[in-house]
């Protein structure tokens, strides 16, 4: 365009037209120029007309430029508006399908009359119907019995144009005769046209029935909890074995005499809290306690604690239950303390007086054994028949008395931990036999078979040990009324010698067997009523194997009879 303007305005009387032609060298540089000039001021000044007209031509064809630009534009405009339109409507079938699919309730609805507008399947299947059934009714025609509760709320929201949140709120509707019933958390959202004009309300809701009946359920077996363990005096202790820290409770802290809420210790707080007496030994469980093979982490112990704060002795019952980790580690221990100081003052006041009666009974029971003997020895040379029997009889049933009074002796000694086992190294087979032939002594009608085992040295408590056997013959024998045969059996095993004594008595119920040697446990029913005894014998006998570092047990089947076995390190 420049250089068209440019041209004309040259002078047109003369105009020529050059021509140049370079001339080279061999070597290709410019040797010289050719200039040959031409008269065209015809030629120019068609030209200029010529000019002009390519110049109009150029001015549309610019305009057209535009045009087709600005029509591009309008193309590119085009699609645009066509992509948005089709991202809308992607969006907008999105949020349908949001609103559909939501597993919260949605509902619009329009007008005074809240018509539905929106409704989601969620929000119908909370009040038991169909969208279909929803959509374009009126909300309170369907649902009139929700009407009370709700409208008010909706109502609020219409007229004050704000938000509102409700949470936890209980409905009731009915669909035919289900009643369903629950709790809501609710938005309530103004609908807002964009003249501000308020058309309708949004609806957002969600069923949380099951976290309120939880959390009901949760408050109140808890309170329930807070009662009983008011009630009960409990406390509470929290050992978290990995982090090694130690929580009481308030209870808890007043049961070691302590009165402050700083943090507590285990060696600090409760090994220093035991009673010296009873440390070495609840120690020694809870290193059992933790160790899962032992007792699957079960922790039940009575012991005494002497107050931090005010040196009172104190008797505590703690239960509790270790839990472990994949590894079977101990990771957390958590149990409860109860005082029991009255109940055991009170125990020990009976064991004293058991101990102090039965002691009081022993020493004419010893005179009278001693004078029974004397005169068995007398009048065994008596013709009278009767006498020398009576004799005879009066010994058994001294032996019998006194057995019972040592029993009771043994108990109220065992309770008050002076039970001693006086460890003497004795042949086993040799007690046997001789408890077999006391125990003949005294009843008939009854077979003791008895395998002889080999001469095996024990070291243990002879008499306590014989008190053992004694004790399960004579209950094979007093258990098996229709029976007549008794077996003792014995061997060696792994180093501990195990002895068995069979009966084909009564036997017991699974649940009676564990029980059997608990203090002062009976088996009840007809066929025991009549049996003497005071259900000790086994307590003792379990205690007696205990102290020697062995076991006792029993295997038995009702009607059937039961086999008693215990065994002691050799
Ligand atoms: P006692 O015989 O004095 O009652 P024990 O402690 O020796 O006390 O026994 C406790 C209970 O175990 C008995 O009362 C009885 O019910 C039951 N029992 C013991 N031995 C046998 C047995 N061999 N067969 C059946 N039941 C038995």
């Amino acid at each position: 365009m420049m250089s068209l303007m440019w041209q004309t305005q040259v002078n047109l009387s003369s105009v020529t037209e050059p021509s140049h032609t370079p001339v080279f060298k061999k070597d290709g540089s410019l040797h010289y120029i050719i200039q040959i000039a031409l008269n065209v001021t015809e030629k120019v000044r068609a030209g200029d007309a010529f000019t002009q007209q390519v110049t109009i031509n150029e001015e549309q064809a610019e305009s057209n430029k535009i045009l087709i630009r600005s029509n591009d534009k309008l193309n590119i405009t085009q699609k645009e508006l066509e992509a948005t339109i089709n991202q809308l409507e992607l969006s907008q079938r999105r949020f349908q399908s949001l609103v559909r699919e939501a597993n919260i309730g949605i509902i619009v609805l329009m007008g005074p009359e809240m018509k539905v507008e929106i409704v989601n399947k969620t929000y119908g299947q909370l009040i038991g119907r169909t969208v279909e059934e929803l959509l374009g009714l009126q909300l309170f025609d369907i649902i009139p019995e929700a009407e009370s509760t709700f409208r008010p709320l909706l109502e609020d929201v219409r007229v004050n144009k704000e938000t509102r949140n409700y949470f936890d709120t209980p409905y009731t509707v009915y669909n035919g005769d289900k009643k369903i019933e629950g709790y809501l958390n609710l938005v309530y959202q103004p609908y807002i046209e964009e003249d501000q004009h308020i058309t309708g309300v949004i609806v957002v809701c969600q069923d949380v029935t099951e976290q309120v009946r939880s959390r009901t359920n949760l408050q109140s077996a808890y309170e329930q909890l807070r009662l009983a363990k008011d009630a009960a005096q409990l406390g509470f202790f929290d050992v978290d074995i990995v982090k090694g820290t130690l929580e009481w409770d308030g209870r808890c802290r007043e049961l070691f005499g302590i009165s402050h809420n700083d943090v507590v210790t285990y060696e600090k707080d409760f090994v220093t809290g035991l009673h010296p007496d009873d440390r070495e030994r609840i120690l020694a469980i809870i290193d059992d306690v933790y160790i899962k093979a032992v007792n699957n982490g079960i922790y039940d112990v009575d012991y005494r604690t002497v107050g931090a704060e005010d040196q009172q002795i104190r008797w505590i019952r703690a239960k509790g239950q270790a839990y472990f980790d994949a590894e079977d580690r101990p990771i957390r221990f958590i149990g409860s303390v109860i005082d029991i100081t009255e109940q055991k003052l009170d125990e020990i006041r009976k064991n004293d007086f058991i101990g102090m009666v039965s002691h009081e009974l022993k020493t004419p029971l010893t005179s009278l054994t001693a004078i029974i003997q004397v005169a068995n020895l007398k009048m065994q040379k008596s013709d009278d028949a009767f006498i020398a029997g009576a004799m005879e009889k009066a010994t058994v049933q001294v032996k019998r008395m006194s057995n019972m009074i040592n029993g009771f002796l043994n108990v109220s000694r065992l309770e008050s931990a002076k039970l001693s086992i006086d460890k003497q190294p004795f042949d086993m087979n040799e007690l046997i036999k001789e408890m077999i032939h006391d125990t003949n002594l005294t009843v008939s009608g009854y077979r003791i078979d008895y395998e002889d085992c080999n001469p095996v040295l024990i070291n243990a408590d002879r008499d306590k040990i014989g008190s053992v056997i004694t004790n399960l013959v004579s209950n094979a024998i007093k258990y098996s009324p229709k029976a007549d045969q008794v077996e003792i059996k014995c061997h060696v095993k792994e180093n501990q010698f195990q002895v068995s004594i069979r009966d084909y008595g009564m036997g017991l119920t699974e649940g009676d067997k564990d029980k059997v040697f608990e203090r002062y446990f009976r088996v009840e029913g007809n066929n025991n009523k009549h049996i003497a005894g005071f259900g000790i014998g086994l307590y003792l006998s379990a205690e007696i194997i205990q102290r020697h570092h062995g076991k006792i047990w029993v295997e038995s089947e009702l009607g059937k009879g039961s086999t008693f076995f215990f065994s002691i390190p050799i």
